[in-house]
């Protein structure tokens, strides 16, 4: 299959890098999104990611012990998100835990809050431990394309302080090689920018943007991504020959 892929197309796809350095570009289409499930029919989640989610609680059965507390989010309502913790919090916990109105994850509607089902659930700081079903959850997720998007080791990077409840949609195999290379995602962007990866039965590598349309020969198991900077991250299944 031929794809074409223009300037708009950098701010697309599941490796987008949201953060206050590179802004959403674009509304997420309302398309791409779905009810998290009938209970929590108030949260809407990218369908792909959804599916390989609903998966993972599936695989850990996890039953009601897991429940999202914040999906996708508008941009009005990122807005309203940070005002109010401005006026309840106070600016420093803000700016903490709270991304500016379009360097937030969740407006692309690919990222999502999971909290333990204990008792009151906080909405900006759900509890979501490092053990138990929890721990079983993060396990199990890096092989179905979610990472921990911020870490504490990362913070200087992220700018975001730890959230251990928020987890990004970056696609397999990115999430596994992110999580076992003990990088963020803003590394990985760096990191394929400067070499081609192969990793498992993937060759991933970075294809830069230079103001004009590129076209591309994509196989049935390749996935074309932006990066939201600068090009595009193209994630290669590598076929094996069949006798
Ligand atoms: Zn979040």
């Amino acid at each position: 299959m031929k794809v074409i892929l223009t300037k708009k197309d950098i701010y697309k796809g599941n490796l987008i890098l949201i953060n206050p350095d590179n802004l959403l570009k674009n509304a997420t289409d309302v398309n791409e999104l779905e009810e998290y499930n009938e209970t929590f029919n108030n949260i809407l989640y990218n369908k792909n990611a959804n599916k390989y989610l609903q998966f993972v609680l599936s695989e850990i059965s996890a039953g009601n012990k897991i429940v999202p507390v914040s999906g996708y989010r508008t941009l009005k309502e990122q807005e309203k998100i940070f005002n109010d913790s401005l006026i309840e919090s106070g600016e420093e916990f803000t700016r903490k835990y709270v991304a500016l109105p379009n360097a937030s994850e969740h407006q692309t509607g690919l990222a999502i809050d999971l909290g333990l089902n204990q008792g009151e659930i906080d909405f900006i700081r759900p509890s979501f431990p490092h053990n138990g079903v929890c721990e079983n959850f993060r396990k199990i997720a890096i092989k179905y394309g979610f990472i921990e998007r911020y870490k504490k080791e990362k913070e200087s990077i992220t700018k975001i302080s730890a959230e251990e409840w928020h987890f990004r949609f970056v696609g397999y195999p990115h999430s596994e090689f992110i999580e076992n290379n003990n990088i963020c995602l803003e590394e990985y962007i760096d990191l394929l920018k400067k070499e081609k990866l192969i990793y498992k039965d993937y060759e991933i590598s970075y294809i830069p943007y230079l103001d004009k349309e590129i076209e591309l020969e994509l196989n049935s198991h390749d996935y074309i991504s932006g990066n939201n900077i600068d090009g595009f991250i193209l994630t290669r299944k590598i076929e094996n020959e069949i006798d």
